[in-house]
């Protein structure tokens, strides 16, 4: 894998961004207001400007204090000691994350992130990336695929929070709604999420909206750094790295070989249309059966990552600029 084949993925996100702005612009006509129901929910983006916005009419943050957070339940003990964290996680929920799941389980492998988009059930990108995108059916997810994973949000509709022009009620609800389907679904609320189209498409004005008007905490940008530090706020976090870049394997043992002063991070992201791209199910084999036979690192998901360290990285720096 070299830069351009990297780029060709970024690409292909646009690309398959492009389509989805499209199909939803073309497919839905009505200016009705927010309602429950998937369907009504994709009209939201022909809503008309002169609509009211105010606080109080974003999708209500769903949770009373029995309600259980995703990722509350990681076993591990902050005890002052320096400690490696590793996740992995991948995006938008197609099918081919069967495989994945099926290789995750192999090694018995269950800290990986998954980010679903609940109002994209069903939708076929194929022909817009080249290789099979069919996202999972309402049923098929309801049929307990990702049963044991952790299951994130990745926005209801899946479209670059930016074209919002940062109106309130529309980023919370492409949101929160989103959260609020998975809980229905799982039990557990999440509180992490990718943004959608990835860093090109966030803003702080975007940060700021989900920190006071969404449950989520964590926003997973999609610029390797190559580096192992951890974030310093939580809706901007950078990825390590991307599963189907060249350094991978390389930027994982530098991992494992560094001196733990500090806590450190790899922080690993990718799709599963990828594997077929780049014919890779080897790959991710391999690095899987690398990744849960390492020792002296912590596999956790994105959720106990963020529960672990809540108490020390803000979400957002709210007075930066
Ligand atoms: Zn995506």
């Amino acid at each position: 894998m070299n830069f351009k084949r990297i780029l060709t993925v970024f690409v292909l996100c646009a690309t398959v961004i492009s389509f989805a702005a499209c199909t939803t612009q073309t497919e839905t006509t009505e200016t009705e207001p927010v309602t429950d129901t998937e369907t009504e929910a994709a009209a939201t983006e022909t809503e008309t400007e002169t609509e009211t916005e105010t606080e109080t009419e974003t999708e209500p943050v769903d949770t009373t204090p029995e309600t259980v957070y995703a990722g509350m339940d990681s076993g591990i003990v902050r005890d002052g000691t320096p400690k490696k964290y590793f996740c992995l996680c991948f995006d938008d929920a197609t099918q081919q994350d069967l495989k994945i799941i099926e290789t995750c389980k192999k090694y018995n492998y269950y800290d990986v992130t998954f980010f679903i988009s609940t109002g994209l059930y069903g939708v076929d990108w194929s022909s817009a990336v080249g290789v099979p995108h069919v996202r999972f059916t309402k049923k098929e997810v309801e049929s307990g695929i990702y049963d044991g994973f952790d299951l994130a949000v990745h926005t209801l509709n899946h479209l670059p929070l930016d074209q919002y022009q940062n109106n309130v009620k529309k980023v919370a609800n492409e949101i929160e709604k989103d959260a609020k389907n998975i809980y229905k679904l799982t039990g557990i609320y999440p509180v992490v999420m990718a943004w959608p189209g990835g860093d090109p498409n966030v803003t702080r004005e975007l940060m700021k909206i989900a920190y006071e008007n969404t449950s989520i905490r964590l926003g997973r940008g999609t610029k390797s750094t190559h580096n192992f530090k951890l974030p310093t706020e939580f809706l901007w976090l950078e990825p390590t790295a991307e599963i189907s870049e060249a350094t991978l394997f390389s930027d994982f043992q530098k991992f494992l070989d560094a001196e733990c002063t500090e806590d450190m991070l790899f922080f690993c992201w990718g799709h599963g249309y990828e594997l077929d791209i780049y014919h890779s199910y080897d790959k991710l084999d391999k690095f899987i059966k690398m990744v849960t036979e390492a020792e002296g690192i912590e596999l956790v998901t994105v959720s106990e990552f963020y529960q672990l360290f809540k108490d020390e990285i803000p979400a957002v720096i709210l007075d930066e600029q």
